[in-house]
């Protein structure tokens, strides 16, 4: 891909997302402990190695009986049965239960071949005899099969327990282990490396100086990587210096997956990102038609996943949702590349443009059952606070001039919308 002049017509946003995915290949996986896999994505469909639950198992403790033993039981005529034998979890009976007899069982413990019902501890009433032996009175019948966990009744055996692409919850790491899946194949944490450019940014412990603000991209870019299960590997600030930031493009595209640079991609006399492309080569120059965040660098130099961001905040939020997430989500086997999606009305008439796709900041309300976004303040891609303050991005779709009020669109949720103080 070589480096293109800016002045060609913007890629729609749809376009220039199947690009994007078109160049990602998902990494090799790797293989790590089951225990360790929170938030990784899974690399096969996991079926079932056998049956869950294993063996056929009571849920209470209790007495095991053959429920019609006890068909005919009755408060002032109660059925009475010998205790033949004391069943723990983790043991297994020694034998058959016979018609006629109870066996004590604990919870989780194998039922006996025989036993088609348990009956709880607290609706018997055992007796021991002075010679030891010990004998249980029951009140009232047993319903065939209650308080008995069948094995499989959780999960067949050969059964599809998770799908390949899944992001593995807490409780998916309790399914794997429960079926033996100790080590599994995971998508590996993406290297990422981050530079952002120009002279005017200052760390967050400079005084402000004449000219300058401080470099509140990089850290907010850092996270949203660590947050979709990127490391972050390197990440510096670099002066507006064509030649310096072509060295380290160069250095960074050894050492990680994806490298990303912030600002000095547009039309500015000094723009260090784009002066530095030809000469790292394999990266295009391209307009998105999308707001914010329209220039845009993208390429895969050196089999590497390259984006140049444009420096305003609300840019590198929105191109960071639009196209970073769902390329860095592929790259790591992901099924769902999005931040998710909430159906949700405009609580205000939103001004688009026709052919463009714009990202609003919004905050949501729940009205009823549907939830309102209303622009969380000025969408100057410049401001830092209306991103901070905001619950979702709403995506006016490209074919929509506006959004009127009422209007659905499609919210792609940052955090979910705290209650109102009560
Ligand atoms: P640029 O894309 O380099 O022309 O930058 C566009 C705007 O974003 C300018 O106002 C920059 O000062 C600002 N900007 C660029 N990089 C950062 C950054 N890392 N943190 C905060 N603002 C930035
Ligand atoms: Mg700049």
């Amino acid at each position: 891909m070589a480096s293109t002049a800016a002045r060609t017509e913007p890629l729609s946003y749809g376009e220039a997302r199947a690009r994007v995915l078109g160049a990602v290949r998902p990494l090799p996986p790797e293989t790590i402990a089951a225990a360790e896999a929170r938030g990784r994505a899974l690399r096969r469909r996991v079926t079932a190695a056998h049956a869950l639950p294993p063996f056929r198992n009571s849920s209470m403790d209790g007495f095991a009986v053959r429920a019609a033993d006890l068909e005919r039981a009755r408060a002032d005529a109660p059925s009475t049965l010998p205790v033949v034998e004391v069943i723990a979890a983790g043991r297994t009976p020694s034998r058959a239960l016979e018609p006629g007899e109870a066996m004590r069982i604990m919870t989780g413990a194998m039922l006996p071949e025989g036993a088609t019902a348990v009956v709880p501890v607290e609706d018997a009433e055992a007796v021991r005899a002075p010679d030891g032996r010990e004998r249980v009175h029951f009140t009232r019948a047993a319903r065939p099969g209650q308080n008995v966990r069948e094995a499989g009744a959780d999960l067949a055996a050969g059964a599809v327990a998770l799908e390949e692409g899944r992001e593995l919850s807490a409780h998916d790491l309790a399914l794997l282990v429960s079926l033996g899946e100790a080590r599994i194949p995971v998508g590996p944490r993406v290297r990422a490396a981050v530079f952002s450019t120009g002279d005017e940014l200052l760390e967050a412990d400079e005084p402000l100086r004449p000219g300058a603000i401080r470099d509140s991209n990089r850290p907010m870019l850092g996270a949203l990587l660590e947050e979709c299960g990127a490391t972050v590997v390197t990440s510096r600030r670099l002066p507006d210096d064509p030649a310096r930031v072509a060295d380290s493009m160069k250095k960074l595209l050894e050492v990680a997956d994806v490298v990303i640079t912030i600002g000095g991609v547009s039309a500015g006399d000094f723009d260090p990102v784009k002066l530095a492309l030809p000469e790292v080569g394999d990266i295009a120059l391209w307009r998105v038609a999308m707001k914010p965040g329209r220039p845009q660098a993208f390429g895969t130099p050196r089999g590497r996943l390259f984006f140049g961001l444009p420096g305003n905040p609300a840019s590198v939020t929105c191109v960071f949702e639009a196209l970073v997430r769902p390329a860095l989500r592929k790259l790591q086997g992901f099924a769902a590349l999005d931040r998710p999606r909430l159906p949700a009305r405009a609580a205000e008439r939103i001004d688009s443009r026709a052919g463009r796709t714009d990202f609003v900041r919004v905050t949501l309300e729940r009205r009823g059952d549907a939830f309102w976004a209303t622009p969380a303040g000025d969408q100057t891609s410049g401001h830092v606070a209306p991103q901070s303050r905001a619950h979702a991005l709403l995506v006016v779709p490209e074919e929509a001039a506006a959004l009127e009020e009422g209007a659905a669109a499609d919210a792609l949720l940052l955090r979910w919308p705290e209650a109102p103080p009560s």
